[in-house]
C-alpha cells in the first residue's frame, strides 16, 4: 500500500536532527534517499520525499501504525512556533534556508528505543551507535534484565564488528534500576512516564547513568515536550558563534538537575523548588554582566517557546558545518554562515565574581579525600544515593544564610540526612570524605538542630548489622542471632555501632561461621580491641542475666 502526504517538512532534516533516525536505515540512490524502517513497529516500511510530498510504502502495517508514522514519527503532530525564529535573522535563515523543514518527532510508542539510542550515543560516532542500537532494539526491558554486561558486549561485537564497551554496563545498571523502582511492571519506563514532564525529568535524572542531555533527548523525542532542549557541544558552539545566545553560559549541572525543577512554571506542584540557575540565567540575559552560575538550557527555555525545536535546528547545523573535523577545526570554508560567525571575535569569558547559589555542594579542600559519590556507604547502598542527595539539600535549605557558609556544613547535612532516613552511615566515613573531624560534624549538628528544628535518635544497631550483612555477605542465621544478642544488650552498651560489630562477632563464633575480627572492625571503622571489649562485656552480662 502506498500513501502520499503533502507535508511542509524536510524528511531528511527531521529524522537526522532527532533520534528518529535510529529507527530507520537510509539508502541513497542517485535520485533520492529512501528510509527503511528497522525497528518495531516500522519494520519494512519505506519513506521517501519528493519535494513537498512524503510517500509511505507499507507492507501490511495496521492503520494505527500508519497514523503514528504519519503524525508523530515524522513530526507533523506539531506546528513550529515561528515567533521563536523571527526574533533573530540568523535563526530565521537557518530555519528557512540552511537546515529547513525541521520538525520534532514524538515517538511515544518507542520510548525505550529513544532512551536506548540516547544512551548509546554517549561519546560514540553516530554510525557505531546506530549499529549498536539495531543489534539491541529487538530486546525488551525484561529480556535485557536477564543479560549481563559481558553478554551484551559480546553480542554487540558479534553483530556490528565493534563492542559497545562500557555502555553495556550503563545499560544493565539502568534497566535494573528501572525494575527496582517498579518491580511488577512489564514496562517500568511507561510507569515512570505517567507524570508531568518537569517531574519526569527529575525522576529520570535520578536513574543510574542518565545525565541531563540523555534525559532531555528522551523528553523531546519520546514524550514530545518541546520545552526540553538537549544541550551538547554542537548546540553550545553554534549558539555562541552565531550570536543566538550570549557567550559564557554554563552547561547543565547534573547535581542541580536531579534536585530542582528546571522551570519557573508552578514548581510547587511537583514538590521541588526551581533551580537557582534559572533566575541567575534570566538576570544574565538581561544585563550580561557576569555569567557565573548560569545555564544554557535555562537560557534556551527562557528565550524560546519551543526550545527543543530550536535546539534541533542548531544541532543539525552544528553537525553539518561546525563539528570539528579530524584535523580539529570546523569546516569554515564551506560554511554558509561564515559572514555572521563571531568565533574569532568572541572575547574570552571573564567571571567577575563567584556566585554562591543556594545549593548543596560539598566544598572539599583537599581532593585526596573521597568525594560524595565515593563514600563506602554508597557502594553498599547505591539505591539510596539520589534520595540522600535530595534530603541533604532539604536540610541545607532549612538552615540560615550565615550557617550555610560554614566549612563543615555540607558533610553535616549529608550525615544528618542519612541518620534521619535511618541509614547506617558512619560518622567517620563522612568526616573523611569531607576532610574534617567527626567532632566537627557533631558541633555543626548542634547548630543545625537549633535552627532547623531537627532531632535524631540514637541509631539502631540492627541497621549496622544489616550493613555488615551486605558488606561481608553473612548468612541469615548469623544475622538473626546477632540481632537477638544486640537486642538483649542494648541497655548496657551505648554505642550502637560497636554493639552491632560485637554481636555479629559473637553470633558468627557461636554458629561456627568463619569471619575475621579484622574484617568486622574494618567495615565499621572500629579497632579490634573495641570489638573484643564490647563482646566480652556482652558475654559477662549474659552470664549475669542467666544467673539471676
Ligand atoms: S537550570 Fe541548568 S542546572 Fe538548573 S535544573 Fe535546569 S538544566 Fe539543570
Ligand atoms: S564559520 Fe566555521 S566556526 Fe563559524 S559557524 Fe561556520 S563552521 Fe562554525
Amino acid at each position: 500500500m502506498k500513501i502520499a502526504i503533502e507535508a511542509d517538512l524536510s524528511l531528511e532534516n527531521t529524522l537526522l536532527s532527532s533520534f528518529a533516525c535510529y529507527l530507520f536505515r537510509e539508502t541513497k540512490t542517485p535520485r533520492e534517499t529512501i528510509w527503511i524502517g528497522q525497528a518495531y513497529p516500522f519494520e519494512g516500511v519505506r519513506l521517501r520525499q519528493t519535494e513537498g510530498i512524503v510517500e509511505i510504502e507499507s507492507q501490511g502495517h495496521s492503520q494505527t501504525v500508519l497514523d503514528y508514522l504519519k503524525e508523530d514519527a515524522i513530526g507533523l503532530w506539531h506546528e513550529p512556533n515561528l515567533e521563536d525564529v523571527e526574533s533573530s535573522k540568523t535563526l530565521q535563515e537557518l530555519a528557512q534556508r540552511i537546515v529547513p523543514g525541521i520538525r520534532v518527532p514524538r515517538l511515544h510508542r518507542n520510548k525505550w528505543h529513544i532512551l536506548l539510542s540516547a544512551l548509546l550515543s554517549i561519546h560514540a560516532k553516530v554510525s557505531y551507535s546506530r549499529a549498536w542500537f539495531l543489534s539491541l532494539a529487538k530486546y525488551s526491558l525484561r529480556e535485557l534484565q536477564t543479560m549481563s554486561p559481558s553478554e551484551l558486549r559480546d553480542h554487540t561485537r558479534n553483530m556490528t564488528g565493534i563492542s559497545a564497551g562500557f555502555r553495556m554496563r550503563y545499560l544493565t545498571e539502568l534497566v535494573n534500576d528501572l525494575f527496582e523502582k517498579y518491580p511488577d511492571a512489564e514496562d517500568p519506563l511507561e510507569e515512570l512516564c505517567k507524570r508531568p514532564a518537569p517531574e519526569l525529568r527529575v525522576q529520570l535524572l535520578q536513574l543510574r547513568n542518565l545525565g541531563p542531555k540523555v534525559c532531555d533527548c528522551f523528553l523531546l523525542n519520546a514524550i514530545g515536550d518541546l520545552s526540553s532542549s538537549p544541550i551538547d557541544v554542537h548546540v553550545r558552539r553554534v549558539s555562541e558563534y552565531l550570536g543566538i545566545l550570549p557567550a559564557g553560559l554554563g552547561m547543565p549541572v547534573p547535581s542541580y538537575c536531579r534536585g530542582y525543577v528546571c522551570s519557573k512554571d508552578g514548581p510547587e506542584a511537583y514538590g521541588l523548588p526551581t533551580c537557582p540557575r534559572v533566575d541567575r540565567t534570566a538576570e544574565y540575559l538581561e544585563e550580561k554582566l557576569d555569567s557565573s552560575g548560569t545555564c544554557i538550557r535555562a537560557a534556551m527555555t527562557h528565550k524560546f517557546k519551543q526550545a527543543g525545536w530550536v535546539q534541533a535546528i542548531l544541532f543539525l547545523f552544528g553537525q553539518r558545518f561546525c563539528a570539528r573535523t579530524p584535523r580539529g577545526e570546523p569546516d569554515c570554508s564551506n560554511c554558509p554562515m561564515g559572514d555572521k560567525c563571531l568565533r574569532d571575535v568572541l572575547p574570552p569569558v571573564v567571571q567577575t565574581h563567584r556566585v554562591r547559589l543556594r545549593i548543596f555542594r560539598p566544598r572539599v579542600v583537599t581532593p585526596k579525600a573521597p568525594q560524595f559519590p565515593e563514600l563506602p556507604f554508597f557502594q553498599l547502598y547505591p539505591e539510596v544515593k539520589g534520595a540522600v542527595d535530595i534530603k541533604s539539600r532539604e536540610i541545607f535549605d532549612r538552615i540560615g544564610q550565615k550557617l550555610r557558609g560554614e566549612k563543615n556544613i555540607m558533610g553535616t547535612c549529608l550525615w544528618l540526612a542519612c541518620r534521619l532516613m535511618r541509614l547506617p552511615v558512619l560518622i567517620d566515613e563522612v568526616a573523611l570524605a569531607y576532610s574534617m573531624n567527626s567532632s566537627d560534624i557533631l558541633r555543626s549538628y548542634e547548630q543545625i538542630r537549633e535552627q532547623a528544628n531537627l532531632r535524631i535518635d540514637l541509631a539502631d544497631p540492627k541497621l549496622y548489622i544489616g550493613r555488615l550483612q551486605r558488606a561481608l555477605k553473612l548468612p541469615e542465621n548469623v544475622i538473626s542471632l546477632a540481632n537477638l544478642l544486640a537486642n538483649a544488650s542494648r541497655g548496657r552498651c551505648l554505642n550502637p555501632v560497636s554493639l552491632a560489630a560485637a554481636s555479629v562477632f559473637l553470633a558468627a563464633r557461636r554458629l561456627d561461621f568463619h569471619i575475621r575480627q579484622e574484617d568486622i572492625s574494618k567495615q565499621l571503622s572500629l579497632t579490634q580491641p573495641t570489638v573484643r571489649n564490647v563482646a566480652k562485656k556482652m558475654v559477662i552480662s549474659e552470664k549475669h542475666r542467666n544467673r539471676t
